[in-house]
């Protein structure tokens, strides 16, 4: 695995493998470094489905508010080098912020309507910051597929919607949620826990699974459902709901208020929540269909 710093460097790296591997596909695998199990299922899977697998680790300062945890995100470069290299990545892209934004961008992508709710309406901005930095990286690696967590759902169907719309020539490749034993999704956000939050964070998946069981029965409609949920967050004292939504899949809007075994089949919902521990905020989801 080659360790690359430079924009232009990454550039000549893949179009050089691309020379000497005619027919060979690119696959990449975009993240914030903090590398863990989730990441590197991510990595695992784009090596087995590609010739080349190019890795990037940016902590992406347009996708933090302005109180958020930017500056005290967990980074651990020599670490994210070893997971990478591991699971399989041939390229590991970690530029500087100045590489990636040598002066304040003046160009930003906005995708409007899917960017309302859940964590578009929690964290004003962040997913045009996502959408912005993911744009530059498709159009410097230009992968043939691209690897993203359904742990991040909305920022899944956020970015499909953005390479439908710009007709970005990647395939998006949605990946399952790598859990930790008990069922709390991994994140790099979870170090941030004391022993009593880890604990209660478990609460997340509890309540995800309760709400698929709910779902089942007759009758259910999505404002009961929701109405659980927040009920089911309570039981962990040290929990602060942020959001706790059923909302239609992949297009994220509220669904009618009719019991779900009246709507159409086929019909697909996420149940997705943002929860508070203390200062740090940890996301989940679970896709749901008729
Ligand atoms: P991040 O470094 O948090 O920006 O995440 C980079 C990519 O890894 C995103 O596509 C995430 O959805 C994905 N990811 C993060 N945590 C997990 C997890 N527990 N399981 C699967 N994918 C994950």
């Amino acid at each position: 695995m080659r360790l690359i710093e430079s924009i232009a460097e990454l550039r000549a790296a893949i179009a050089d493998w691309r020379r000497r591997n005619p027919g060979g596909t690119v696959g990449f695998v975009p993240t914030m470094g903090y590398l863990h199990e989730g990441h590197a299922s991510l990595i695992r899977r784009a090596a087995a489905e590609n010739g080349l697998t190019v890795v990037s680790v940016f902590v992406n300062p347009l996708q933090f508010g302005p109180n958020e945890d930017f500056e005290r995100y967990p980074r651990d470069a020599e670490r994210d080098r070893q997971t990478a290299e591991a699971a399989g990545a041939g390229l590991l892209f970690m530029p500087a912020v100045s590489e990636m934004y040598p002066r304040p961008a003046a160009t930003r992508v906005t995708i409007a309507g899917l960017t309302d709710r859940l964590c578009g309406a929690s964290r004003p901005g962040h997913f045009d910051g996502v959408c912005t930095v993911v744009s530059k990286l498709f159009n410097i690696v230009m992968p043939d597929a691209a690897y993203f967590g359904l742990k991040d759902a909305q920022q899944v169907a956020v970015i499909e919607r953005m390479v439908s719309d710009l007709n970005f020539p990647v395939r998006i490749v949605p990946c399952e949620t790598v859990r930790e034993p008990d069922g709390l999704a991994m994140s790099s956000r979870n170090v941030y826990l004391s022993e009593e939050e880890r604990r209660q964070a478990v609460i997340l998946f509890e309540t995800l699974k309760m709400a698929e069981e709910k779902f089942a029965e007759p009758g259910m409609t999505p404002g009961a459902l929701k109405a659980a949920m927040h009920a089911h967050i309570r039981r962990a004292p040290l929990a602060e709901t942020d959001y706790a939504e059923v909302l239609t899949w992949p297009d994220l809007q509220p669904p009618a208020d009719i019991p779900f075994d009246e709507m159409p089949r086929g019909s697909r919902f996420i149940a997705a929540l943002a929860v508070k521990f203390g200062r740090t905020r940890l996301i989940d989801n679970r896709l749901l269909s008729r």
